[in-house]
């Protein structure tokens, strides 16, 4: 019963018993007695939905009222800001709740006043190494997703980032939740934790495959849904969870393919509601529209006015949550989602319909079958609990030996096992630095032991291998100048100082100086394309026809460009090179005012992943205006310029007035143009042509003009109008 609960802060108890959670899961009550609300370490590996999160906020609660502080690392940026709302219901009883996002190169000083701090473990390696203070003190931490240290790009990083807060604090707690994967043992041992295995689920789950005119169930049941003429298998199986009252969940491997089913699937939602509902669905189409005015907004607002929606990582953020809430609300009845919902947004949902299992990748070259973990995962978010006799899981075959393929492989598949992919050079390249940097090891053997707390060490029968990388990887490190090493002690440069405060991959750092060093003239694109170039930066794809558009602008705009272009007949080089050129000149179209929409045609991508880009060019053009500056390099006020330009999406006369808070690119050049130029301009104009250029908004007006430090009478008269209003109404 969660009201004998011992160790929790008061209150926390009666609280839980009001939101309905009166008696633990069975996995949480092993958790318990493993010790979690008492400061021991657990790895939980148990299915989706199954109540992980709990278990993570008994530890946390216990710890921080034993005096603690708790650190709860995300798997997505996105799920931050997610998760610190979730746990400010305990402020309440007197825990405080932070989140860290933004810049990689700050401290985060003001965390040190928080009892659980939410953070990605990117930004939880940043933080360690620009010497937070407060990470001495955590008592607590928590990795949800932690078999995500499987993943090649992101896995490293959790690896390092808890190697590292166990050496910092010793009897550091860790509570490390896992999907159930094939070796959650061994995960539970390189963490020194008790383990926590379990197939419980709140909810039955049933998988099964359609084929034909039937789902056949892993229980030996069966249901008949015939599949009309002209209809699609998704389709009749969407039609057959409405006429039970349910909501479907359907699991495709592209933004694309999500957005085109989506816009098929609608035929067959809009068939099913009701007048209450399509009243509802038309005011949440307005909001949505109202979000932004692109493309993507209106593809959306179209299809969720007929009860449909597509979900993906290319979607602002808003939209995301609007989606997910109507979902959850079951106003929306059928969404069609990229593989970025079943990690961690919590969107259950009557049946699930995995359509695609095998997605395009690149380094594989062709494509692949996902894994089991993935599947399972995605069926996990099948059955509401209380609300469902049991969730379905449908994958979809076209004739029989597909099927039982998909039996084989999914529907009675153990879980991959999760193994550490961090013997790579780009990971230890960055890793090693830090650690160096960071003062974790200042030898070579120094360097060795404190690899031995990672998984790898603990997994791999390999020996000498970690050994043979960080060997080269010392080599480079040394080659580029950003460590020393003498008579066997190895110290960071102060270039490699920064860099490892940066958080750049060193071989970012590498190329950005090279880049800068022997610059004659920096332009912004030349800025953008060397930024571009770095294994920082996820290119945009060259797609067919791209490599004669861009070669052409290559060579019209080649004596921008930084650094020495490769060959046109070195085939793999040159194409990244025209990818990087590709992505700086959608920067370069962001940074001249061009339409979103119209980047987003021309470039085909979503505004999510605009924003994504001019994030991260912003941030890797700090880090190169930082390099410039150490380096003496001459040449940081062009690049910050770049930098400012593609931060406000504007052109170089609107930098000043871009910067004020609550003007941004559009109004900008709305009052460009109506011939206030400046924050100089702004403190002086009449305020009925600030009013005019922002469209007639009096309180947008009002926040701008006190921004720029102008307290206009008129105006205050206005705002005590306001008021008075607001009070008596
Ligand atoms: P997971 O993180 O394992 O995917 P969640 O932590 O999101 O699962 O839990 C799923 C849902 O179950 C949440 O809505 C949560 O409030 C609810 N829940 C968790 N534990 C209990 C419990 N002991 N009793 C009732 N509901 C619970």
């Amino acid at each position: 019963k969660t009201a004998d609960l011992a160790g929790l802060p008061e209150g926390v108890p009666e609280a839980l018993h009001a939101e309905g959670i009166e008696e633990l899961y069975p996995p949480q009550a092993e958790a318990v007695e493993a010790g979690v609300t008492e400061g021991e370490s657990v790895v939980a590996s148990i299915p989706t939905a199954s109540g992980k999160t709990m278990i993570a906020e008994l530890a946390m609660l216990s710890s921080v009222q034993r005096g603690g502080k708790a650190l709860y690392i995300v798997p997505l940026r996105a799920l931050a800001s997610e998760k610190k709302t979730e746990f400010e219901r305990w402020e309440e009883y007197g825990v405080d709740v932070g989140v860290s996002t933004g810049n990689y190169d700050s401290d985060g000083e003001w965390l040190a006043s928080r009892d659980v701090i939410v953070a990605t473990s990117e930004k939880v390696d940043s933080l360690i190494r620009n010497g937070a203070p407060w990470v001495d003190d955590l008592t607590c931490v928590v990795s949800d997703e932690v078999h995500l240290v499987n993943d090649s790009h992101r896995g490293p990083t959790l690896e390092v980032t808890l190697a590292k807060l166990r050496r910092i604090n010793p009897g550091l707690q860790v509570v490390a939740l896992s999907a159930t994967v094939g070796n959650a043992d061994e995960v539970a041992e390189w963490l020194d934790a008790s383990l926590v295995q379990s197939e419980w689920r709140p909810i039955d789950l049933k998988m099964g495959v359609h084929y034909g005119n039937a789902i056949n169930f892993d229980d030996g049941d069966q249901r008949e849904v015939p599949v009309g003429t002209g209809q699609k298998q998704s389709e009749a199986l969407v039609a057959d969870t409405l006429d039970e009252g349910g909501s479907t969940l359907v699991f495709v491997n592209s933004r694309r393919n999500a957005e085109g089913a989506a816009k098929r699937l609608a035929g067959v939602t809009s068939k099913a509601l009701t007048d209450g509902e399509r009243n509802d669905l038309r005011q949440l189409a307005a909001d949505i529209r109202d979000v932004s005015d692109t493309e993507t907004s209106e593809d959306l607002a179209t299809v969720v006015a007929k009860g449909a929606a597509f979900h993906h990582a290319g979607l602002a953020a808003e939209h995301r949550s609007l989606v997910e809430d109507a979902f959850r609300d079951r106003l929306i009845k059928c969404v069609s989602a990229t593989p970025t919902l079943a990690a961690g947004v919590n969107t259950p949902s009557r049946r699930v319909i995995v359509r695609d299992w095998r997605r395009y990748d690149g380094e594989f070259g062709g494509m692949k079958p996902l894994d089991a973990l993935e599947v399972h995962q995605m069926c996990g978010r099948a059955g509401r609990p209380g609300l469902d006799p049991y969730g379905e899981a449908v994958l979809l075959a076209k004739d029989s030996e597909t099927m039982d393929e998909l039996f084989e492989r999914y529907v009675d598949a153990d879980p991959e096992p999760v193994l550490s992919k961090l013997a790579a050079e780009p990971a230890l390249r960055t890793h090693l630095l830090a650690t160096v940097a960071s003062g974790f090891a200042n030898s070579r053997e120094g360097l060795l032991e404190f690899l031995e707390n990672t998984l790898y060490a603990s997994q791999t029968q390999e020996s000498g291998r970690l050994e043979h990388v960080t060997d080269s990887v010392l080599d480079y490190l040394e080659v580029n100048g950003f460590v020393d090493r003498e008579d066997g002690s190895i110290t960071a440069t102060d270039i490699g100082h920064t860099v490892s405060r940066l958080y750049l991959d060193p071989m970012s750092a590498a190329e950005i100086i090279d880049g800068l060093r022997d610059a004659e003239e920096v332009t912004p694109l030349g800025c953008y394309h060397l930024v571009c170039r770095t294994p920082d930066m996820y290119q945009l794809y060259l797609k067919s026809g791209d490599r004669e558009e861009f070669t052409e602008l290559f060579y019209e705009r080649e004596t921008e460009l930084l650094g020495v272009a490769p060959s046109e007949f070195d085939d793999v080089a040159f194409e990244d090179w025209l990818a990087a050129l590709k992505t700086a000149t959608m920067l370069e179209d962001w940074a001249t005012e061009v339409d979103e929409d119209r980047i987003a045609e021309r470039f085909g991508v979503g505004p999510g992943d605009i924003r994504g880009k001019v994030d991260t060019a912003e941030w890797l053009l700090g880090a190169a205006e930082q390099l410039a500056g150490t380096l003496d390099l001459g040449v940081n006020v062009a690049v910050r310029e770049a930098k400012k330009r593609v931060q406000y999406g504007v052109r170089e006369e609107l930098l000043d007035l871009a910067g004020v808070r609550n003007v941004g690119r559009k109004r900008a050049r709305r009052l460009f143009e109506a011939g206030v130029e400046s924050r100089a301009d702004l403190r002086e104009a009449d305020k009925s042509v600030v009013l005019t250029a922002l469209r007639g908004r009096r309180r947008t007006a009002e926040s701008i003009l006190e921004n720029v430090g102008r307290r206009d009478p008129d105006m205050e008269e206005v705002r005590e109008a306001e008021l008075e209003a607001a009070t008596f109404s």
